[in-house]
């Protein structure tokens, strides 16, 4: 069997997918893409597809060497996001091929269902509480949110003050038995994170994600001391490299995005390196169903496993949400929170490739805003 063909898909609301296909009529999808940053991931694919048409699609972990380090320079949200598309795409062709699901692949499944969280509050959390009860009511046990819009350096008063107004509002509606979680989004600087975690603790959330950005790393040992909430980082990391010293600071929840860190070849791995530290995997996922699906395939392979983000519903799903480009739904249609568990071969997914080319005949120019502080200066979204 060799590649005979690469194409990539530029779909609303901000997605990229990659189609690879077979002389032997297989096909596999990926989704390739750095939010806000899809053309330029696009065009990295097309040079790395210059490797693969001709070759065996099964060697998997050859072409993920190759592809990753053939190039000398390596690394990066874009190189790497390319690369995990690509090995999606790759371990979806392998299941159809040998007619098994991706986790059967990994070692088989070490759980029934997988656990999922949903949204709420959009990017400047507001009406939480009815947000949260609408999920309750379809059956979700656990929400994530924004703590705050754009943050002064070194917060005021009222800010943290209204940081935890809405951590309480999420608890008050939520109860004791379910969990939310806080997503700090690179938004607070260290000082600012140790003052807001140390009045959130007392709300107990399931986690605090990206307490401090990515390039601040080196703090985080200190964050992880200050506080009884675990903390969780890892969507903007995206190699076993650039996660050893986040999880030797000690974070309880490491978050790989599956179309950033390599794909799933990579974070299998970052999940057993995680497992060594006592630390839980739960994917990043704002992303498509390609995205989602080669997450889930890793999260019913992996013992040390948290819970799974979705997008459906998600505030950036303007122009098509989830189910947009899928023949069929019900791999994602949750009961009680859960993914149940799929054995339909490879991604266990049926793209409806019609869509997708339809799609992709409009496009997007999806971009985040770009935030100010008040006296003008460039403030982190
Ligand atoms: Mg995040």
């Amino acid at each position: 069997m060799k590649i005979t063909r690469i194409e990539t898909f530029l779909v609303p609301p901000r997605w990229l997918f990659c189609r690879i296909e077979t002389d032997d009529g297989v096909v596999g999808w990926g989704e390739p893409v750095v939010e806000g940053r899809a053309e330029v991931v696009r065009a990295a694919v097309g040079v790395l597809a210059e490797h693969l048409i001709g070759q065996d699609p099964l060697r998997i972990e050859d072409h993920w060497q190759v592809l990753t380090k053939g190039g000398f320079y390596r690394g990066g949200p874009v190189l790497s996001s390319a690369v995990a598309g690509i090995d999606q795409a790759l371990w979806d062709i392998a299941g159809k091929t040998y007619g098994a699901p991706v986790h059967a692949l990994l070692g088989g499944p070490v759980r029934e269902r997988v656990r999922v969280y949903a949204w709420v509050g959009g990017d400047e959390p507001a009406e939480l509480t009815e947000q949260i009860t609408a999920q309750v009511e379809a059956g979700f046990t656990a929400v994530k949110m924004n703590a705050a819009g754009a943050t002064s350096p070194i917060t005021t008063a009222a800010e943290t003050a209204a940081v935890v107004a809405r951590v309480a509002a999420a608890r008050a509606a939520l109860g004791p038995d379910r969990d939310v979680a806080v997503d700090f989004h690179g938004r607070f600087t260290a000082a600012s994170a140790r003052r807001v975690l140390a009045e959130l603790a007392p709300l107990h959330p399931l986690f605090v994600e990206e307490p401090v950005v990515p390039e601040h790393g080196h703090l985080l040992p200190g964050l992880v001391a200050s506080t009884p909430i675990p903390l969780a980082t890892g969507e903007r990391l995206y190699s076993r490299a650039e996660f050893l010293p986040a999880l030797s600071a000690g974070i309880a929840v490491a978050q790989p995005d599956l179309s950033h860190a390599g794909g799933i070849s990579e974070v299998h791995r970052i999940a057993s390196l995680a497992d060594t530290y006592g630390a839980q995997l739960a994917p990043h996922c704002p992303l498509g169903p390609i995205a989602l699906a080669a997450s889930l395939q890793v999260a019913f392979a992996t013992p040390n496993f948290l819970i799974q983000e979705q997008s459906r519903g998600i505030h950036y799903n303007k122009d098509a949400d989830l189910l947009s480009y899928l023949a069929d739904p019900a791999p994602f249609r949750f009961v009680d929170g859960h993914a149940p568990l799929n054995d339909a071969p490879g991604l266990g997914i049926t793209i409806d490739d019609a869509a997708v080319r339809a799609a992709d005949r409009s496009g997007h120019a999806w971009r985040n805003p770009v935030w100010r502080h008040a006296d003008d200066s460039f403030a982190e979204w």
